[in-house]
């Protein structure tokens, strides 16, 4: 199967679907990932606060897939911003990967104002060639309106909360303003979407399950989604969403269940440890 690419401001192609693997336990994570590469995924979403790097290396190790393959992303935790280049390598060391594909600073905890200097350590690890594109997560516009006045390197990703329920549309528009491709987590809203009467009367016409509608309503939007799932057949259908399309309708009628919908944490509070 061939998974569409979006490209990065910077010409990496990254796949528009990858697998994100937050709150699956190291012991059951290389599981997960094995099933998701033979699938058919090629991108890996990681954290090194979710402790599993060492889960996905396993799996990725053991799957004999080619290094240029494969698209993976960690990502930079808050206790770590005075610090990116040793967590980087620690985060390395755990994926037993000498690069990542994309590094992300996962939050700008505002209260503690570390994100700037923890933005400039990723700019020395990508002009060093050590990581392939760096970016951020959980970016509001006025925090990527600080690092983009720096006058350095651009974010190539944001990666935040996107689902019909909170659809971030200031996010998005400082985005694509700004030539950030967005990446959206919790993209089926941790299930709370797909039994909406509106995903499902559309899924029942297209064919498909409420899951494919709703990736379907973020990909045909240009947007990268990271879809979670432990179960096999969810994980293979979350990847096959390239061979319907929505209407104008649909989407329309998809924007409409916009409601105060968060599942995470509001990153302009999240000061997290
Ligand atoms: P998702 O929106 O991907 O939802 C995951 C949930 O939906 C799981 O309970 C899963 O169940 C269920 N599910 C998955 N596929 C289907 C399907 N086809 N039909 C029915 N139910 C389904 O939420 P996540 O919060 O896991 O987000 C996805 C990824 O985003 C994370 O794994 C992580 O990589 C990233 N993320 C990043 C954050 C950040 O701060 N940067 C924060 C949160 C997430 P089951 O597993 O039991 O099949």
């Amino acid at each position: 199967m061939t998974i569409p690419t979006v490209t990065l401001n910077n010409g990496v192609a990254m796949p528009q679907v990858g697998f994100g693997v937050f709150q699956v336990p190291n012991d059951e994570t290389e599981a997960a990932v094995t099933a998701a590469l033979e699938a058919g995924y090629r991108s890996i979403d990681t954290a090194a606060v979710y402790r599993n790097e060492v889960g996905v290396g396993r799996a990725l190790a053991k799957s004999g897939i080619a290094r240029d393959e494969l698209f993976i992303t960690t990502k930079l935790w808050n206790s770590d911003h005075e610090q990116p280049v040793e967590a980087y390598e620690k985060s390395l060391e755990r994926l037993s990967l000498d690069h990542v594909d994309l590094y992300l600073i996962h939050w700008p905890t505002p209260e503690r104002d570390l994100y700037v200097g923890a933005w400039q350590g990723l700019e020395k690890l990508y002009a060093d060639g050590r990581a392939r594109a760096i970016g951020v997560s959980n970016f509001l516009p006025d925090h990527l309106a600080r690092i983009v006045a720096l006058g350095g390197t651009v974010p190539a990703v944001n990666q935040v909360e996107v689902h019909p329920a909170l659809q971030q549309r200031a996010v998005l528009e400082a985005d694509a303003r700004l030539g950030i491709a967005t990446e959206a987590w919790s993209p089926l809203a941790q299930g709370a979407v797909l039994a909406d009467p509106v995903v499902t009367t559309i899924a029942t016409r297209v064919d498909r399950t409420p899951a494919q509608v709703i990736l379907r309503w973020h990909v045909q939007q240009g947007r990268v989604v990271i879809p979670k799932s432990v179960t096999p057949s969810r994980i293979a259908e979350n990847l096959d969403l390239f061979g319907f399309d929505l209407t104008g309708d649909d989407l329309a009628a998809i924007d409409g269940l916009e409601r105060d919908g968060r599942v995470g944490p509001n990153p302009a509070e999240f000061n997290g440890a």
